[in-house]
């Protein structure tokens, strides 16, 4: 146990004989919790058959869990300093490859074909803040083989991801994040077991990939979306009339009529599904 790679006094000590020093801009936080480490790996359900991405290992805390469980890990860094220390914390993994790449240029059809037979694969991360909304769109929207995505993110983010129709934090994220998946929050997490503590809290949040995605036409959806919450608190009617599409107040009344909407409606009150009805439902988009 005392030399696992949350245990504190061996994390200190390794980095400070590679004197490493921490990148802030590089959202360097360490987990340093077990039990934490531990729950993100049973939330994947990581089994010897499957296939893993890990984004950002750092000194390889949670990809030594993920090696003891999974068939293959990918592992992508982008900080150079880190490789040394990962090639002495889990080395002696011979199922786990480090890739020094930034994630957001990583061409990911292709590593999976190349490096994890394609897949299905599950991706796992305690992932730097800066890019959880680009890495996330990434993700979800390039149709890869993936299986599930169990990501750690600031705890607002995966709130809104994980909120319904009337919550306070629903949006567009969330609209997306359903769309593509089904969110669940798994643990939330105290900023006080990483290293440095970051300021805010965080949230582990799975999210399932669907398999077959709801029958629309997806830009027309999203762009619907898009326009309906660009302004809250305006009716959808009203949000959709001035936003640019040419389109008349009448055919949007006419719309929601149709499927027993009330006129009156506000994005915020709207489901996916109820998205999706509109977007079909409604003339072309003129955007
Ligand atoms: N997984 C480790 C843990 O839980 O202790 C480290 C998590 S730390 C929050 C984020 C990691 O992502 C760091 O190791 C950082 O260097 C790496 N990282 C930051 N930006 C990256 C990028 N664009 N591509 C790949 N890795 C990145």
């Amino acid at each position: 146990e005392e030399k696992r790679l949350y245990s504190p006094a061996y994390v200190k000590k390794i980095l400070s004989k590679h004197g490493f020093k921490f990148s802030k801009s590089l959202g360097q936080n360490f987990l340093m919790d077990g039990n934490i480490v531990r729950k993100i790996a049973d939330a994947g359900e990581i089994t010897p058959d499957d296939y893993v991405i890990e984004i950002g290992p750092g000194i390889g805390t949670l990809t030594e869990e993920l090696a003891l469980r999974a068939k293959k890990v990918v592992a992508i860094e982008i900080d150079n300093t880190l490789l040394p220390i990962l090639d002495e914390t889990i080395g002696k993994y011979k199922n786990v490859e480090i890739v020094h790449e930034d994630v957001l240029k990583v061409d990911m059809e292709k590593l999976i074909n190349e490096k994890l037979n394609g897949g299905p694969v599950k991706v796992v991360a305690n992932l730097p803040y800066y890019v959880t909304t680009p890495i996330i769109g990434k993700l979800i929207e390039d149709n890869l083989n993936l299986d599930a995505i169990i990501v750690m993110v600031q705890k607002e983010v995966a709130e809104r991801m994980e909120s319904g129709p009337g919550g306070k934090e629903y949006g567009s994220l969330s609209i997306f994040v359903n769309f593509y998946s089904k969110p669940k929050i798994i643990v939330k997490v105290p900023k006080t077991v990483f290293m440095p503590q970051p300021k805010i809290d965080s949230a582990v949040i799975k999210l399932d990939i669907k398999k077959e995605l709801p029958d629309v036409d997806k830009e027309k959806f999203f762009k619907v979306v898009k326009a309906s919450f660009s302004k809250r608190r305006k009716t959808l009617v009203n949000a959709l009339s001035t936003y640019g599409f040419d389109i008349a107040k009448e055919d949007i009344k006419n719309t929601l009529k149709t499927l027993n909407i009330d006129e009156n409606i506000r994005a915020e009150s709207l489901s996916v599904e109820d998205f999706i009805k509109i977007s079909k439902t409604l003339p072309p988009l003129d955007i």
